[in-house]
């Protein structure tokens, strides 16, 4: 077990400077319990399920499916309770204070695996590959379907905690007409930074990252002891990519995977990119998974906005994918003063996810395909 250190602080996010956690790792903040396994649904196939193979009838018609012919690896259909639609042409309304913008969008379901209840760790990395392949193809096709929609996001619920309303494991991707407003401000303050440091912040935070260096020092004699020379925020490094345990995370197992080489557009990645990245983001789920035990999570990718006002950041934004396990339900204290509360201190987190032997913990084999 890590020495775990003692925190109490409000912690600013550098690159949304608005947005704070209060660190607070005294036990009686809140009642928490030791991270506990939960029970997931791991079967390979669910006769009942609609996403599963041989029930492709109780989706609406697939809009694209990997492997195109034959047998699908990964399918994408229309949601079938869609939160925004484009049934009908983008209006707006204006009515004094009650202003609308239209719910004109699309919404997709990718099921990202015929395998039921395979977790992301657990699934092969060729198969990651295709997953975020078909991501970034779904994202340019409706980027260039329609000119309208600002943001494309992509997303995945994992588990009841995370809001997943169909066990079966799947992605989202909502075209919208404005962008987020999370997105909006990373875009803004990475681009203010930026103006004053010509740099861009994401690549500084894995700069800082990279040459953290602690010394230990023998009290008596100031002899060195020992040095530490490893990122204190690092998770996992790959050829191309690497994951962050951010300074002021929101929750607590949340991590960032960040392209190591600087770009704004998660549009211009490459297979070989993608490989690296499978890599990165199947041994950190395979961490998390060690630590917290059948991770629920919600992952998403921030990627450059697309419209005219955000045409100028390709140098200052860094596209990322977020991953933000749900281990605890905010409370009233956190409602009402918009302040996440973190209760495990974010270097402790990444220690303990950075100590998880991948050698020992069951070596992920379960995707059949790969068997
Ligand atoms: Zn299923
Ligand atoms: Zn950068
Ligand atoms: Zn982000």
């Amino acid at each position: 077990m890590t020495e775990t250190s003692s925190v109490r602080e409000i912690r600013i996010n550098p690159i949304i400077p608005t947005e704070s956690v209060l660190v607070a790792t005294a036990r009686n903040m809140r009642p928490k319990k030791a991270e506990q396994p939960v029970p997931r649904d791991g079967r390979a196939h669910v006769a009942t399920c609609p996403f599963c193979t041989g029930n492709e009838h109780m989706t609406p018609p697939a809009i694209a499916a990997y492997p195109e012919h034959g047998d699908w690896h990964i399918r994408i259909v229309e949601n079938l309770y869609p939160v925004l639609g484009d049934d009908h042409r983008y209006r707006n309304l204006n009515l004094g204070l009650q202003q609308t913008i239209d719910g004109y969008g699309r919404h997709e379901v990718i099921i990202d695996h015929d395998q039921h209840g395979i977790a992301v760790h657990e699934m092969a990395e060729t198969h990651l590959v295709d997953l975020f392949a078909a991501y970034r193809t779904r994202m340019e096709q409706l980027y260039q379907s329609n000119e309208q929609l600002r943001y494309v996001l992509v997303f995945k619920n994992f588990g009841p905690a995370a809001g997943a309303s169909i066990a079966h494991t799947h992605s989202q991707i909502i075209g919208m007409p404005i962008v987020p407003h999370n997105v909006q401000a990373e875009v803004n303050h990475s681009r203010a930074y930026y103006a004053k440091n010509h740099h861009c912040i994401f690549c500084s935070l894995i700069d800082e990252a990279l040459t953290f260096e602690a010394t230990i020092y023998d009290r008596e004699s100031g002899a060195i002891q020992r040095r530490i020379n490893v990122g204190q925020y690092v998770v996992e490094r790959g050829r191309r990519f690497i994951a962050i345990k951010p300074f002021a995370s929101r929750y607590e197992w949340e991590v960032h995977i960040l392209p190591l080489a600087h770009d704004a557009e998660f549009l211009r990645v490459t297979r070989d990119d993608l490989s690296d990245l499978a890599q990165v983001l199947r041994r950190t789920m395979a961490r998390l998974d060690a630590v917290i035990g059948g991770a629920q999570y919600n992952y998403f990718l921030h990627s450059l906005p697309h419209g005219n006002d955000n045409q100028d950041c390709g140098a200052s934004y860094h596209w990322h994918l977020e991953i933000c396990p749900r281990t605890t339900i905010p409370s009233g204290f956190e409602l009402g003063s918009g302040l996440f509360v973190n209760t495990i201190s974010p270097e402790d987190a990444a220690a303990r996810l950075r100590a998880v032997d991948l050698a020992t913990t069951p070596a992920p084999g379960t995707d059949v395909r790969t068997a």
